[in-house]
Formats: structure tokens, C-alpha cells, sequence
């Protein structure tokens, strides 16, 4: 590729909407441009790296076995009212009316598209195993979306649907998938960790997420020093005897505790399952409460009680009351979005008595206590788990570490099938439900997190399997009858022998060419100038080390390929 002939608009300076390094360099290279918030266009440099990514994750998953298809991104309402879903999905999946009012949705998964196909098509023990996948733009509506490529609303996902005869043959597949994850990943140059992690709304028994391991990651993982241990935050948190930071443990009054009834309600009004549904209270030395650990779509977030507690009369601004179908007020919901506090009446009269002075000594609030109301073993006490506490598998020491995670595997049973009612016929005659799993890789994601990786001040370093070009050619003599040829020549010889090869062929100065190739981050540059007029040299340098080397055109060739 000439440089003259790409569409590389490059920035000098930082654009300021850009938080983190990835996001910055991805602006700053020429490789995206936003559209709207969280929505961007992948610019043609862009675009070729995150082919890159698609092509491994292509070559990977194809060579597990499994069956490349393309669904739609708009789907009818009715499959995820028959997934029960629709609800409990909550607002980051983006719902539309079509012209003839029929509710239809942006898909940002596909169980209930790829269930339907299956029970539509499947019907023997014999069609099985099957895993089938899809690299396509998904939707999301995220409340927070940022820092580009990497909380992007619109994004490109690789996510593929195992279906099995038993449960058995489901872990083959999920063993198969985590396998060709570590392939994936180890391909894209990327330092990372597989993970055990909670299976959280998309529903199911056992999962790991693959994380990247990088400061600006938005998970915090954790990862035991003298074990192969290692579980994303909210998967490790120990479930605890006592209240974390509180002086002493102590007998709780008995809150009353809403009814399971109105627990249900509250979860169905919030479109969540009530195992997540976990709250614990977050206490100062001295026993006050100061924060709650809630959990809301898989994530684990610390609400601030102030407002609960330092108002007099229970104010709680822009938030929304929940009533249960009587119409009995339960709890309140807030804020809006991820961050998900439910309060029961009892238990905010109970806060409210404990900060009106007749707080005795040592005494402790407690919440809704869903392990009185519901069989889930994830309610319990819960806080965070700390470098303090030990192992859960061998008692060692345990370290914390950012994360980005730029993939999940997870075994799903048979949930969804039950649901949609997905059958085949198996060995025996009888129908039974798909067993089924379900396996992302976040692509547009890989890309930002791999800039996270690797970069320097002066810009990106392309893993060489993800650079848009393995090498950059920069003509330093453009008008110069000796260098010219030369750098054509070279140019030429290097696309005759397979190299994805950029020459810069634009007449700019050699600071201003050099400051670009090093942005761009492409692995090699060779320097075709004056040294070549005088020796016959090229400078081949390595983008990551700095190193040169002056060779001859041809050894130069040799080298690079
Ligand atoms: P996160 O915890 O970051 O919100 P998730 O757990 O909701 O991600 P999954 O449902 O597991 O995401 O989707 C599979 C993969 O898709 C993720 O592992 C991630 O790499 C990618 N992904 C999810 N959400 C986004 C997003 N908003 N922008 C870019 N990639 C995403
Ligand atoms: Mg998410
Ligand atoms: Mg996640
Ligand atoms: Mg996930």
C-alpha cells in the first residue's frame, strides 16, 4: 500500500475526549473517528487490524469445529419474551417498535436467535455436537460507554452457541472452547488470564472470563502467588462470618424481611435475577455504615449511603419507590441503571433508629436477606475480597491485578432450551433438552486492550500478527533519482514476496514520516536515504526495541519476510 493512496488522518496532538492511552492512540493514528457516544467508524487502518483479529478468531474457532453463520442484528421481541429476557435484560438492550408496531430489539447476544434456529432445525442426538458462530456488530445500549473500542455501545463480538446431548458432552465443549480461547489470545500477543468467574444473568453453572492484564482494565481480578488460582472480583469475594471492617460481629436484630413474594417483584420490576440480587453493608471501624456493596448485572458496585443515611427524612434524589403487586411499597431503586440499591422498608427504619442515637454500641444493620428467602448459595454476608485473605483454594498468598476482559466462555445447561422449549431425540427415543454453552470474544475489545499493551510515547506497537503492516518503507529521496527506485524497488521486491508492506511515499520531511510510522506502530521500518547513496544501505529498525540494522536491499528482504 502507497501511503499517498491511504486514508490515514493522523493527529498530532491529543484529542481530548480520550481518557486512556488506547482510546488516545487509536484517535491519534487515524484509526477510528466517533460518531456518537459510544458508536464509532472503523477507518480503513482500523479496519484492517480488526480483521486481524476477526481472521484468528476465524482460524481458531473453525479449527475446534465449529460452524461460521451470520444472524440478524434486529430481533423480534417475542423470542426473548420466550426466553423471559425481555425484562430481565434491563436498558441496555435497545427495544423499537417497526412500522406495524411489532417490539422488536438490537441484539447484543444471540441465545434466543441461535435456540431458535436449533429447535428448528435439530432434532437428533445424531446432529450433535454442534457449536455454531458468528462474528457480527452487536448492540448494547452500556450507561457508560468509554474509552472507545473498549465500552463501545456498537461493537464487534465473535460469539459462538454449543449444543450437546448431555452435560458431560457440554464440558467437552466448553474444554474445546477454553482451549481454543488460550489459542486465540497467545495469537494476539497478549498477556492475559483465564479466569473464574460468575455466570451472572446470561444464566448458567460454570464460566471464565480471559483477561488482559492492563492498568486501565475496568476488572479487578484476583490471583493467588502460590496457586494456579485466579477469579475475577466478584467470583472470589468470600462469603464472610463477620462484617468486614467492623469492630466485632455481633447478633443482628431480626429485620423483618419482605416476603419472597415481593423480593420476586422487586427483581422482575428491575429486570433482574434475584441471585443477584446480593447486598451487604460496608462498616468503619467504629460500626457505622458508610457504604453497601450491591450486585447488579454482574457487577459488584459500592453506593455510597449518604444520602440514606444523612438525611433526616428519606430522601433519595432521582430515586424511584418499588411496590410490590398489591401495591405495598418494598424498597427503593437507584440510581438508575447498573447501580442497583434495593431497600427494604424494615431495614431503612432500622438505619434510621440506629442513627438517631439509639444506636447501641456494636450493633449492625442488615438488609434484605436473601438467603431467608430464596435457596441461592451467592447471598451471604459479602465484601470484597482483600491481599489479606487467603486463597480459597490453597490458602496462599493472593494478589490483585486490573483486568480487561476480552472474553467469556460459559456453560449454560439447559436453561435456555427449557425455556424456549428446544428438544431433540435422543438415543433412547426420548426428547430431551439441548445442553447448551455460550462463548465470546469482544474483537473491536481485543484491539484496544493489545494498545493497552503495547505502546511507548511515541505510539503504538503492534503484536506482529495485529499489525496493519508488518513494515513500513519510508523514501527519504522521493525527487532523488538514486533513492527512489531504490525504495520502489525495494517496495516491490517485498510485495512479490508475501510482506504486508506501507511505503511512504508522501514528499514530507523525514521527522514528520518517522513520528508516523511510529504512531502507527507497524513492527518494522526500513529508511531508504542518503546511507543508501553512500553504501548502498537500508536502515531496518524494530519498532519495539529501537534497533537498527544496516543492510543491503536484498539481505533486507530476507530478514523481513
Ligand atoms: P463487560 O463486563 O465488560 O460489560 P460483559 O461481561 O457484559 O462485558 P459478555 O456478555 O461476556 O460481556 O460479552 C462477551 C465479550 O464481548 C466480552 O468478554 C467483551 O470482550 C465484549 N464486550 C462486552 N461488552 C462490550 C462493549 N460494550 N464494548 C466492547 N466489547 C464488549
Ligand atoms: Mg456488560
Ligand atoms: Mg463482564
Ligand atoms: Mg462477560
Amino acid at each position: 500500500m502507497r501511503y499517498s493512496k491511504t486514508f490515514i488522518p493522523t493527529l498530532k496532538e491529543n484529542p481530548a475526549e480520550a481518557e486512556i492511552i488506547s482510546h488516545r492512540l487509536m484517535l491519534r493514528a487515524g484509526f477510528i473517528r466517533k460518531l456518537t457516544a459510544g458508536v464509532y467508524s472503523y477507518l480503513p487502518i482500523g479496519l484492517t487490524v480488526i480483521r486481524k483479529v476477526e481472521n484468528i478468531v476465524r482460524e481458531e474457532m473453525n479449527r475446534a469445529g465449529a460452524l461460521e453463520l451470520l444472524m440478524p442484528m434486529v430481533q423480534p421481541a417475542d423470542l426473548w419474551m420466550e426466553s423471559g429476557r425481555y425484562k430481565k435484560y434491563g436498558p441496555e438492550l435497545l427495544r423499537f417498535q417497526d412500522r406495524h408496531e411489532r417490539e422488536s430489539c438490537l441484539g447484543p447476544t444471540h441465545e434466543e436467535v441461535i435456540t431458535d434456529i436449533v429447535r428448528k432445525e435439530l432434532h437428533s442426538y445424531r446432529d450433535m455436537p454442534v457449536n455454531l458462530y458468528q462474528i457480527q456488530t452487536k448492540f448494547r445500549d452500556e450507561i457508560r460507554p468509554r474509552f472507545g473500542l473498549m465500552r463501545g455501545r456498537e461493537f464487534v463480538m465473535k460469539d459462538a452457541y454449543s449444543f450437546d446431548v448431555s452435560d458431560e458432552a457440554a464440558s467437552e465443549s466448553y474444554v474445546k472452547m477454553y482451549e481454543a480461547y488460550k489459542r486465540i489470545f497467545a495469537r494476539c500477543g497478549l498477556d492475559y488470564r483465564a479466569v473464574q468467574a460468575d455466570s451472572g444473568t446470561i444464566g448458567g453453572s460454570f464460566s471464565h472470563e480471559f483477561m488482559v492484564l492492563a492498568e486501565n482494565g475496568e476488572d479487578t481480578i484476583v490471583i493467588c502467588n502460590d496457586c494456579e488460582y485466579a477469579a475475577n472480583m466478584e467470583k472470589a469475594t468470600v462469603v464472610l462470618k463477620e462484617p468486614a471492617d467492623s469492630a466485632e460481629s455481633l447478633p443482628l436484630e431480626k429485620v423483618e424481611t419482605p416476603g419472597k413474594r415481593t423480593v420476586d417483584t422487586v427483581c422482575e420490576f428491575l429486570g433482574i435475577e434475584p441471585r443477584q440480587l446480593v447486598k451487604t453493608m460496608v462498616y468503619m471501624a467504629d460500626g457505622k455504615p458508610v457504604a453497601a456493596l450491591v450486585r447488579g448485572d454482574r457487577q459488584i458496585e459500592k453506593v455510597k449511603l449518604t444520602n440514606l443515611l444523612g438525611a433526616t427524612e428519606l430522601e433519595m434524589a432521582g430515586e424511584q419507590e418499588v411496590f410490590d403487586a398489591t401495591g405495598v411499597p418494598t424498597g427503593y431503586l437507584g440510581p438508575a441503571g447498573l447501580k442497583i440499591r434495593i431497600v427494604a422498608d424494615q431495614e431503612v427504619a432500622a438505619m434510621k433508629n440506629f442513627y438517631a442515637g439509639g444506636n447501641e454500641k456494636n450493633y449492625h444493620v442488615k438488609n434484605v436477606n436473601l438467603g431467608r428467602d430464596f435457596e441461592v448459595d451467592a447471598v451471604a454476608d459479602l465484601r470484597e475480597i482483600t491481599t489479606d485473605d487467603p486463597c480459597p483454594e490453597c490458602g496462599g498468598r493472593l494478589g490483585l491485578t486490573e483486568g480487561i476482559e476480552v472474553g467469556h466462555v460459559f456453560k449454560l445447561g439447559t436453561g435456555y432450551s427449557e425455556k424456549m422449549n428446544a428438544t431433540f431425540q435422543d438415543k433412547d427415543g426420548q426428547e430431551k433438552h439441548f445442553v447448551m454453552g455460550c462463548y465470546g470474544v469482544g474483537v473491536t475489545r481485543v484491539v484496544a486492550a493489545a494498545i493497552e499493551q503495547h505502546h511507548d510515547d511515541n505510539g503504538i506497537i503492534w503484536p506482529v500478527a495485529l499489525a496493519p503492516y508488518s513494515v513500513v518503507i519510508v523514501n527519504l529521496g522521493i525527487q532523488d533519482e538514486v533513492i527512489n527506485p531504490a525504495a520502489e524497488k525495494l517496495y516491490s521486491d517485498l510485495l512479490a514476496a508475501g510482506v504486508e508492506v506501507l511505503i511512504d511515499d508522501r514528499d514530507e520531511r523525514p521527522g514528520f514520516k518517522f513520528k508516523d510510522a511510529d504512531l502507527l506502530g507497524i513492527p518494522y521500518r526500513v529508511t531508504v536515504g542518503k546511507g543508501f547513496k553512500k553504501s548502498g544501505m537500508v536502515e531496518v529498525r524494530e519498532r519495539r526495541s529501537g534497533e537498527t540494522k544496516e543492510m543491503a536491499p536484498e539481505e533486507a528482504i530476507a530478514f523481513l519476510q
